[in-house]
């Protein structure tokens, strides 16, 4: 099989207007669509993050790529071999458990910056697969705090929404600062 060419996209960093809007769905999973799955998985991979979703690299489409088995600057040791990558298009989540998990997160579009969040423990997901086959997976701990923070990207959301408003002001704050910088 073909090595396939892929491309490290740009990475939105917030504050930026463009990662509060919304996204829409996927019509179908075509070649196009399957070589920006390839790209925003080759980019996550070469920022070290579990999880992108489209509209970081501005894409307003209902596209998510993930891999928290291969671990994470934050997350653990990073080993290729254990690569399991997951591309979601139009993901629902269809039913969420009671029992709650804490995590420090951490997204690609507030680099240097983390923030325990609280959210379900187990979540199902519904959703398109790379063939643009139907599926529903279970996610239970990192794994469904990965999904659940990626979904709020295609809402406009992001994981300082879910914190304080003290500590957001202050994640804001440095991010503004550092834009400034650059
Ligand atoms: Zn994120």
């Amino acid at each position: 099989r073909c090595r396939k060419i892929v491309a490290v996209l740009p990475i939105v960093v917030a504050p930026d207007p463009r990662l509060k809007e919304k996204s829409g769905p996927v019509d179908a999973v075509t070649p196009q669509i399957r070589k920006l799955m390839d790209d925003m998985l080759e980019t996550m991979y070469a920022s070290g993050g579990i999880g992108l979703a489209a509209v970081q690299v501005v894409v307003h489409k209902r596209i998510l790529v993930m891999d928290t088995e291969r671990g994470s600057e934050r997350y653990g040791a990073r080993d290729e071999a254990k690569s399991r990558p997951l591309f979601l298009v139009n993901p629902e989540i269809v039913e969420t458990s009671e029992d709650e998990n804490i995590y420090e997160e951490g997204c690609l579009s507030f680099p240097g910056q983390f923030a325990e969040v609280v959210r379900p423990r187990r979540a199902r997901v519904k959703y398109l697969d790379y063939d643009g086959k139907e599926q529903v997976m279970d996610c239970d701990g990192l794994l469904a705090t990965c999904v659940q923070h990626e979904m709020d990207h295609l809402e406009g959301i992001a994981f300082v929404d879910h914190v304080s408003s003290v500590k957001r002001d202050m994640i804001l704050r440095k991010m503004k600062k550092a834009q400034k910088r650059e």
